[in-house]
């Protein structure tokens, strides 16, 4: 690919396990929207926290505990540059997305009272749904889905029409995990606000692709996961407002969240920390930093720029193979093919697919309602990161023809 201005070679060698063989092949990672991979720069800041500093934070008078509180915190102003939020007491470090979005949902428990109205996407993975549906059983507020249509698209009339002075609240993923759908947030968030409702993205698969800016989106509430985006699993973060972070309880009660403590009465501790009980993944939080330095080294114009040409060059020789149908084909889509082959299971194929070292997922990837709505059992989908190349979408070409030719 000329056109790029990103050294795909280079890249592929901050990646170890890229290397890897599987099955006495040489690995194809096709798995990123389930997890990215792990650059060394990211391994050793884990090494190195574990090596020489390794210690709790916010309470020890110690140099140890003093080093790792400065590199936390100096992690949290990362992040809160990196997502362009106006205060850093705005980040809140969590064990992911699915944490993230549980806060909230748990803490409107005590905000919301029957006949209140949630608004869900109809593309939402299950972290997105089950919460708010648990929100809903707990207080009496009715859960409504904004519809989408058969390109996987968000109806956005259906949305105007639902939307009501009774909306408190309206959900939805920034990029669709299962389809690839690069959602119209900035609309959906401008609606909700008009209609005085509250709005959480789940931006779990958009931050390794776009730079989202908190203050230029004015969303409510933005979560995301460090594991898909070059850091390590366990760790995460929630954006809320201040306003609102200062109007939800608290979720977990516990160390380090409390200002003070008699049995009589707890006062909380001022925000962020009035959300993080108990001793958070503090490695996690550092090297969530250093994956955020990484790729914004790269660039994510850049990186934007080169997975587009990938998806397209993938989507063209993925339908050149016969019966094979892509589910999601919005305009705005991202680095996500979901497909099918007439008459074949796509676990069969996802099974052959490993044998020749190509990892893909196959099933509902946790969006049951999508295929649900597709009336399929699921999908085999291959998602892209910016280590991936053209090469490697040969290889799963060739790896589908031959699992068609095997099974048909
Ligand atoms: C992965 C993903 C989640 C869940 O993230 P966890 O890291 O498992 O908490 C939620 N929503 C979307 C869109 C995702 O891709």
């Amino acid at each position: 690919m000329e056109t790029t201005t990103l050294d795909i070679q280079k890249i592929r060698i901050d990646f170890p396990i890229l290397s890897r063989k599987v099955n006495g092949k040489p690995l194809v990672y096709l798995d990123n929207a389930a997890t990215s991979q792990t650059p060394q720069q990211v391994i050793d800041a884990i090494v190195d926290y574990y090596s020489n500093y390794n210690a709790n934070i916010h309470r020890g008078v110690h140099a140890l505990s003093q080093e790792a509180t400065d590199k936390y915190e100096a992690a949290r102003h990362k992040i809160q540059k990196h997502f362009n939020a106006a205060k850093s007491h705005e980040i809140i470090f969590t064990s992911g997305t699915t944490h993230g979005i549980n806060m909230v949902a748990s803490g409107f428990s005590t905000l919301l009272k029957k006949g209140d109205e949630l608004l869900v996407s109809a593309m939402e993975h299950h972290s997105n749904i089950v919460p708010w549906q648990m929100l809903a059983e707990r207080t009496g507020a009715i859960l409504k889905v904004i519809p989408m249509n058969i390109e996987g698209e968000l109806m956005m009339d259906a949305y105007d029409k639902l939307l009501s002075n009774k909306t408190r609240l309206v959900f939805c993923n920034h990029i669709s995990n299962a389809l690839g759908t690069i959602n119209p947030i900035e609309e959906i968030i401008e609606k909700a606000h008009s209609a005085g409702a509250a709005v959480l993205i789940d931006g779990a698969q958009a931050a390794p692709h776009i730079k989202a800016d908190m203050q230029q989106l004015d969303v409510d509430f933005y979560t995301v996961s460090a594991h898909k985006m070059c850091g390590p699993t366990g760790v995460g973060m929630l954006y809320g407002k201040e306003e609102w972070l200062n109007k939800l309880p608290p979720y977990q009660g516990g160390g380090e969240m409390i200002a003070e403590v008699t049995f009589e009465k707890t006062t909380y501790a001022d925000l962020p920390h009035k959300f993080e009980a108990g001793t958070p993944n503090i490695c996690g939080g550092i090297a969530f930093g250093t994956a955020l330095d990484y790729m914004n080294n790269i660039g994510f114009d850049a990186i934007a720029a080169y997975e587009h040409e990938l998806l397209q060059y993938a989507t063209r020789r993925l339908l050149e193979i016969e019966g094979l149908k892509i589910y999601g084909t919005a305009k705005s889509k991202t680095s996500v093919l979901s497909f099918n082959i007439e008459g074949i299971h796509p676990y069969d194929i996802g099974t052959i697919l490993d044998k020749l070292g190509i990892a893909v997922r196959t099933g509902h990837h946790c969006a049951q309602p999508i295929m649900d709505f597709y009336k399929i059992p699921g999908t085999v989908r291959a998602s892209f990161c910016f280590y991936n190349t053209e090469e490697e979408v040969d290889v799963l070409v060739s790896g589908v023809r031959r699992a068609v030719a095997m099974l048909q």
